[in-house]
């Protein structure tokens, strides 16, 4: 639907109706993993939405997620093929986001979402060649430790930045949006200028990674990195 909802006419009566109150929402913990993180610096696969991949744990060789799914969004044209592709729960998830965002009147495209460990390998070694391996470690990812290799992670742009991946994304309205609501929808933005120390990455407003909605609402609110939200979560 392109269709806004339709607004109620601002002269309608409204004292007479019940105000709607929110039901609090249910304090239930959030189901953690009994699963270690890694084994030997690999990922977990077995943690599933809550897979951790970083400098340090690398998926395993060759993995490659069996529920990938084109995601219908907008999408940047370069974008294209498995790269507009997410794992089933996360591309509905992200579908559902676009549409908040677009309610709010919040104009955003995704620019790059699944990446398969071959295509890793190129964008890393261009980025290398580029501005030499320390300066591309801050922003990329050897290949087998790229979140977008799990399905799970995709990156978003604005016009108001001309879909570029710029840090500031972050001082749009489009970027504040997103930091303020993406955990709604299971979203957090997984590289934050406070964890740059923690995570080795650079903070990037536009990297979205998806890990279902309690467990981001509670990263959210607790304001820490993913590595330690699993780490105190399961001790
Ligand atoms: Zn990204």
């Amino acid at each position: 639907e392109d269709e806004p909802a339709e607004e109620p006419a601002a002269d309608e009566p409204e004292a007479e109706e019940a105000p709607v109150v929110e039901a609090p929402p249910v304090e239930e913990p959030a189901q953690m993993p009994s699963q270690p993180l890694e084994q030997n610096g690999t990922a977990n696969v077995k943690l599933d939405t809550l897979i951790l991949v970083n400098k340090q744990i690398a998926l395993p060789a060759g993995y490659k997620p069996t529920d990938l799914v084109t995601a219908n969004i907008d999408f940047v044209d370069t974008a294209s093929g498995e790269r507009r592709m997410l794992r089933k729960e996360a591309a509905q998830a992200i579908e559902k986001l676009m549409a908040g965002a677009k309610a709010a009147g919040i104009d955003l495209k995704g620019t790059s979402a699944f990446r398969s460990y071959d295509y890793q390998v190129q964008l890393f070694n261009a980025y290398v060649a580029k501005d030499g391996k320390e300066q591309a470690m801050k922003y990329s990812a050897p290949p087998g430790h790229s979140e977008h290799q799990t399905g799970l992670a995709i990156d978003v742009s604005s016009a108001s930045v001309g879909y570029q991946l710029t840090q500031s994304l972050e001082q749009t309205k489009e970027g504040k949006w997103l930091a303020d609501n993406a955990h709604t929808y299971g979203f957090i933005v997984r590289y934050q200028r406070a964890y740059e120390a923690e995570t080795g990455y650079m903070f990037e407003p536009w990297h979205l990674r998806y890990i279902g909605v309690e467990h981001a609402t509670n990263v959210h609110k607790t304001n820490v990195p993913f590595e330690r939200y699993l780490e105190q979560s399961m001790n």
